[in-house]
């Protein structure tokens, strides 16, 4: 058995050519929820959701979000609405006391649909509102997330990681806001001062997450501090990681970082933005995967290759080098 720890991008780019190396009926995924949020009532969860579309053959490989063909008419719709409202001018945060008068599990992470600032697509749109009614039936998110991916055929087991909130927040030079809303509607410019993880004090990772978390765990290609930060900060998820094999794949080469805001938000909350700064952030990490040209001298064993994922075929040569680098840890 084997655990991927994933944001909604590199570890989903790895997982797509790893089947071979890792049988998919022996792996766990770990999908962060610091960046759902609760929009117009509906719960999204981005990266639970890539991993979701990219093993049911429905991603959008061209953004790593959404459903590929996908349509807009609902969203354009609420656009519309919105202008027609006066209410178009940028994601509109619930005043405090809504942030934790509705469901639980939406806790300082909820959004009005007016405007509906992050492109949700109509077939897109149907699996929040499936999963927020498995919700509103009871289940746990973990329990929705599992039926989710069962009617998907997903043959990995896919574990959201935890039931409770946690809402990644990033305090700028323009005031504090959750992660979409810097990243989807500000396009990540605003300067970060520190990235905060609200919930996280009592949130606690699934029974399941730590079960999951005594096999040997890879963390594939990750913004460390928004995608693999809000596990961590959960009680326990560090201690677990410490007590088994772990290994990190680089989403840097030396400095220079593949997509996203990774290198700006290490550089926020303290750390170098490049691969050092990673195993930095990583103390639980017991080797690495780095690129070819990635000649960072770690205190840990490194494997490298070419680390770059455009395809099947790299996923699976970054999956062999990944399962090297579990046997020298180990
Ligand atoms: P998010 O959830 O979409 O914000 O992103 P992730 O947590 O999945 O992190 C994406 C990280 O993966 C970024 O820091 C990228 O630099 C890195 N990344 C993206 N594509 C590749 C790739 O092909 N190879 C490697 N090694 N890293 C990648």
């Amino acid at each position: 058995m084997v655990t991927f720890l994933s944001g909604g991008t590199g570890t989903p780019k790895l997982l797509a050519g790893a089947g071979d190396v890792f049988p998919r009926s022996e792996t766990t995924v770990v999908a962060n929820t610091g960046d759902d949020v609760e929009l117009g009532g509906l719960l999204v969860c981005p990266d639970v959701d890539t991993v979701l579309f990219e093993r049911a053959g429905l991603l959008d490989r061209d953004t790593w979000w959404g459903i590929a063909g996908d349509t807009d008419a609902t969203n354009e719709a609420l656009l519309d609405l919105a202008d027609r409202l006066g209410l178009d001018d940028g994601p509109r945060y619930l005043a405090d006391d809504r942030q934790t008068a509705g469901r639980r599990l939406a806790r300082w992470r909820r959004f009005s649909a007016l405007p509906e600032f992050m492109t949700i697509g109509d077939r897109d749109r149907a699996v929040h509102l499936a999963r927020t009614s498995l919700l509103d039936e009871g289940q746990s998110l973990t329990g929705a997330t599992g039926r989710l991916a069962d009617a998907h055929g997903v043959e990995l087991s896919l574990l959201p990681m935890s039931d409770d909130p946690v809402a990644t927040i990033v305090h700028t030079d323009e005031g504090p806001m959750h992660f979409q809303a810097f990243w989807v509607h500000h396009g990540g410019a605003p300067t970060v001062a520190d990235v905060e993880f609200r919930g996280s004090e009592t949130a606690a990772p699934t029974d399941a997450v730590l079960t999951a978390l005594s096999d040997p765990v890879v963390v594939g290609p990750s913004n460390p501090v928004t995608s693999i930060g809000p596990m961590v900060a959960m009680d326990g998820v560090a201690s677990a990681l410490e007590d088994t094999t772990v290994v990190a794949v680089s989403p840097f080469v030396e400095d220079r970082v593949f997509s996203g805001p990774a290198d700006d938000l290490l550089a926020a909350t303290g750390y170098e933005p490049s691969t050092a700064g990673v195993a930095e952030a990583y103390p639980w990490a017991d080797a690495f995967v780095l690129d070819d040209e990635d000649g960072t001298d770690l205190d840990r064993p490194v494997v490298r290759t070419d680390t770059r994922m455009d395809d099947e075929r790299d996923a699976k040569r970054v999956a062999k080098a990944v399962a090297e680098a579990l046997e020298v840890a180990g």
